[in-house]
């Protein structure tokens, strides 16, 4: 078999190097930090997601998650929507998922070599990035996040939108909430650190929330932020190199659904390049037929996803939703259907 170079140990790199080793596949998966680590993420797996898993055999990585059934949407302090989801959702922190992927990964003889950050190259036959999202200085977005160990929440998944962004709470493992914001970068605000995501949110109007937040039994070590995020625009012609997860296109967090794309790009990518590794098919081939499938999966919902995810960072697009919710007439379950 030939060998398979993977460069990141995200979601998407490790459920493809899990995979693929198990098939007797040589895989070595090139990370630039150290696993497992708190990482910026709703943590709130919606769409596909858990199927892909279970069709690559890892859904032992989900035991002991949460199920999510409903979701409750508020504007301030008040409440626009509270629904079921269409599609029950799950709730797993990156921690504990990351890491039981990369221990099954190393259980069938993969090669995890942590604190290696590659550099980007045209070289591409048998590398596959899984490299994430890139960060820019022009991009104002900023992603804060945390875990509670004593908050109550109204539907499993809370969406509360403010001047400047919104936060997610959603339930995870062993009673825990997930408190993750995405909000525009303000230099004015000071505060220490491990403030940062409760000064974020009452600078936005969100102040109920942020005393809830703040009363929540906050973990110290959970804390994780990030900034410079970029949602990328989707790829329009056939890529140098073979790209998968946030690497191939970046979707807005509101939709619960990059976990998905990364593991269902894992999933769509595997069968193609086994038949690569065992001498079925040249590097070409493979890659293209893969750009060609991701391409037909993605591309629609990361473009309605783009259209949207303005509407509810910015007042007016915030009030036409509340107005629709109000009048019954928010097509929620086909606006679900076209972004997952
Ligand atoms: C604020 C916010 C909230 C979110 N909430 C949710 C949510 O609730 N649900 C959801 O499904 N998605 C959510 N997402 C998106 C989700 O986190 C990503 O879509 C998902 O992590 C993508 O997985 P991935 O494997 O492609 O990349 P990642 O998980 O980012 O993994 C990429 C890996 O590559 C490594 N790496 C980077 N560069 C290099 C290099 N040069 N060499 C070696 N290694 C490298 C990184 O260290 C990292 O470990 C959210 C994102 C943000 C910003």
């Amino acid at each position: 078999m030939k060998p398979i170079t993977i460069i990141g140990a995200g979601l998407a790199g490790l459920a493809l190097g899990n995979a693929l080793q198990r098939e007797g596949v040589p895989v070595t998966i090139h990370e630039a930090g150290t696993l497992p680590r708190h990482r910026v993420c709703g943590e709130f797996i919606c769409g596909r997601g858990a199927t892909a898993l279970k069709e690559l055999g890892l859904s032992a990585a989900l035991d002991g998650c949460a199920l999510h059934k409903s979701t409750a949407w508020h504007i301030g302090q008040r409440t626009v929507l509270h629904k079921d989801l269409p599609t029950e959702a799950t709730g797993i922190s990156r921690h504990l998922i990351d890491q039981r992927l990369a221990e099954s990964f190393q259980k069938v003889g993969g090669h995890l070599a942590m604190n290696q950050r590659i550099q980007d190259t045209d070289l591409d036959e048998g590398r596959v990035y899984c490299n994430g999202r890139q960060l820019t200085k022009s991009s104002d977005w900023i992603g804060l996040k945390l875990h509670c160990t004593k908050l109550q929440t109204t539907a499993d998944l809370e969406l509360h939108l403010g001047k400047n962004g919104y936060v997610g709470l959603s339930a995870i493992e062993n009673g825990r909430v997930n408190v993750c914001a995405l909000v525009k970068r303000n230099p004015a605000l000071k505060a220490p650190r491990s403030d940062w995501l409760v000064t974020y949110l009452n600078a936005s109007g969100l102040n109920v929330v942020a005393e809830r937040i703040a009363n929540g039994g906050i973990d110290p070590e959970s804390h994780a932020g990030v900034a410079g995020i970029e949602f990328s625009s989707i790829p329009t012609s056939k890529a140098a190199t073979l790209r998968l997860g946030d690497a191939y296109s970046v979707i807005p967090p509101f939709t619960g659904n990059g976990m998905s794309i990364a593991l269902e790009s894992a999933e769509i990518t595997f069968p193609f390049i086994l038949k690569y590794a065992s001498g079925q098919l040249d590097w070409n081939t493979a890659k293209n037929s893969i750009d060609e499938r991701f391409h037909q999966h993605f591309d629609s919902r990361l473009r309605a996803a783009r259209i949207l995810h303005p509407w509810l960072s910015h007042p007016l697009g915030q009030q036409t939703l509340a107005s629709l919710s109000r009048t019954h007439l928010l097509p929620f379950n086909l606006l679900y259907r076209l972004t997952h």
